[in-house]
């Protein structure tokens, strides 16, 4: 048996951004970590998702925001400088290089083996290097998989040599196709329409379902997302699903794309924002008695729950849980204090809330879409609440009424909901949607997560006149209703 062998106390199998803080915080806690990737540190986040993503839309929320302010409308009505924005994006993906992420390695002490890994059963990893050499990886106590997702494709014949787009090409692009076909609804097909639309392509969005955008949300989120996609110039066309992708000759050949109904449509590009899989069929899970291609079902300390003896751990995308940078960063902060505390022999304290239970992820996992308006949300939306049989009072304000608002932009539009247990008086559920939102989803994140009852609530005042004066005018809605003795849903 060739190559070198060698023993840690932790081996991370991906150094995505739940990777890199699964490793930081195990060496933390005082034991040894390494880390195995095999593309760049910092993982699909760094590279062709969140960071170049965010940039490419940047200018376009911003060029509609000023837009939207008297005085400096007539200033920003030309096209994108485009070279421009893909050069911040360059920048902001640091130029697809790592340098800086290995050095923040280096500094909080976690090894790198470069390669391939697999698991070779229980606590060990094999990685095939790119040189041809063999790393034989033992874990004292743990290993953890932190390999992130890949493009889940639809199962359409040819569909491969159609060549489409995925989050990678719709983000590190380096020209702007004339007619781009979005396939999808979800978070990645809106936010990747609006900033290509807006860079210079005819977008064209094949949706699925008659749900209309971000299902997963609340209604009127994507509603207004639609709205105003539409009011840009994309073409929106909902219940249609794509039965055939086909590049009709040669590789600068248009992509004829055929739909159930029998009609075809003839794009440059087609990007497929149908979702993520798992990226774990070639990472050795048959050898621990797992199936390739699986999710890895996690309990609420990050173990994979169909292993004997608790040394496999699946932190970030991997689990499935939700499937986002920040959530797997905090996974991995919960993740790397269990490890530690396990290792020492230590009682967990995992009642909810507790620093080794990971409760934001069933409670409180707030997103934004980056979208025009953009959409930020955090705990249940009314439809989960209806699922699960929680009684909550639903409380609608329209955001544009605001004098910050007013501040913010002329003819501002934006609708907030917020939900609060019936039962116990403390916010269970927000979603905002409108220009400028973004930045208060930490304060609606911190009064779920803290179980704030609403009575102290009416003490935190919003500074006048700023669009978080949307907190008053929801507790004013609910005083109230209540007051004239409206009821929970
Ligand atoms: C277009 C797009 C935009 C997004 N925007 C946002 C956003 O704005 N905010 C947000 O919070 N989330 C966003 N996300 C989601 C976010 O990118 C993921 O949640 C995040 O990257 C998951 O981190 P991870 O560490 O679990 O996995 P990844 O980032 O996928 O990292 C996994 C790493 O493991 C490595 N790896 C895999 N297999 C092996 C192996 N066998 N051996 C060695 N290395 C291996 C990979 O090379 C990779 O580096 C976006 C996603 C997309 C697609």
């Amino acid at each position: 048996m060739g190559g070198t062998s060698r023993v840690y106390d932790v081996v991370v199998l991906g150094a995505g951004p739940a990777g890199e803080n699964l490793a930081e915080r195990t060496r933390a806690a005082g034991l040894t970590s390494v880390i195995v990737e095999n593309e760049l540190l910092g993982g699909e986040c760094s590279f062709w998702a969140c960071e170049p993503s965010k940039a490419l839309l940047r200018p376009v929320v911003a060029r509609a925001d000023a837009r939207r302010v008297p005085g400096l409308r007539r200033a920003v009505q030309g096209p994108l400088d485009v070279p421009a924005v893909f050069a911040y994006r360059d920048k902001m993906s640091a130029y697809w290089q790592d340098g800086d992420q290995v050095e923040w390695l280096n500094s909080v002490s976690v090894d790198l083996v470069r390669g391939h890994g697999r698991l070779d059963g229980p606590r060990k990893v094999v990685v095939h290097t790119a040189d041809g050499d063999t790393v034989r990886l033992t874990a004292r106590h743990v290993v953890g998989v932190c390999t992130g997702t890949i493009t889940a494709f639809p199962d359409l014949p040819g569909l491969g040599q159609a060549r489409p787009w995925t989050n990678r090409d719709a983000t590190a692009a380096r020209h702007v196709p004339d007619r781009l076909i979005v396939v999808g609804g979800g978070v990645v097909a809106v936010e990747m329409a609006t900033a290509w639309q807006a860079l210079g392509s005819q977008v064209t969005m094949l949706v699925r379902g008659h749900k209309g955008l971000l299902n997963r949300m609340e209604p009127f989120a994507g509603e207004m997302v639609a709205d105003s996609l539409r009011a840009a110039g994309v073409d929106l066309r909902f219940g249609t699903s794509v039965t055939d992708v086909a590049r009709e000759d040669g590789a600068e050949s248009p992509v004829r794309v055929t739909l159930a109904d029998g009609d075809s449509l003839v794009s440059d590009e087609v990007l497929f924002a149908t979702g993520r899989a798992p990226h774990t069929s070639d990472i050795g899970l048959e050898t621990v008695g797992l199936t390739p291609g699986d999710w890895l079902t996690v309990d609420d300390s990050y173990r994979v729950t169909d292993i004997a003896g608790g040394w496999l751990y699946a932190v970030g995308d991997v689990n499935h849980r939700a499937l986002m940078t920040h959530q797997g960063k905090y996974q991995a902060r919960i993740a790397g204090a269990v490890i530690g505390e396990r290792a020492k022999g230590e009682t967990l304290d995992d009642r909810k809330w507790g620093a080794h239970a990971s409760t934001a992820d069933s409670h409180a996992v707030p997103q934004v879409v980056f979208s025009e308006p953009e959409v930020t949300c955090v705990g249940l939306t009314t439809q989960e609440a209806e699922r699960t049989g929680r009684r909550v009072d639903v409380v609608d304000y329209d955001i544009g009424r605001l004098a910050g608002a007013a501040q913010y932009a002329d003819g501002y539009s934006g609708k907030a909901r917020v939900l609060i247990d019936a039962d116990r008086g403390t916010v269970v559920g927000v979603t905002f949607v409108g220009p400028g939102t973004q930045e208060l989803l930490y304060s609606a994140t911190v009064v779920i997560t803290s179980e704030m009852p609403v009575d102290r609530l009416w003490h935190a005042v919003p500074a006048f006149p700023t669009i978080s004066e949307v907190w008053l005018r929801i507790l004013e809605t609910y005083r109230d209703r209540a007051a004239r003795g409206g009821d929970a849903t």
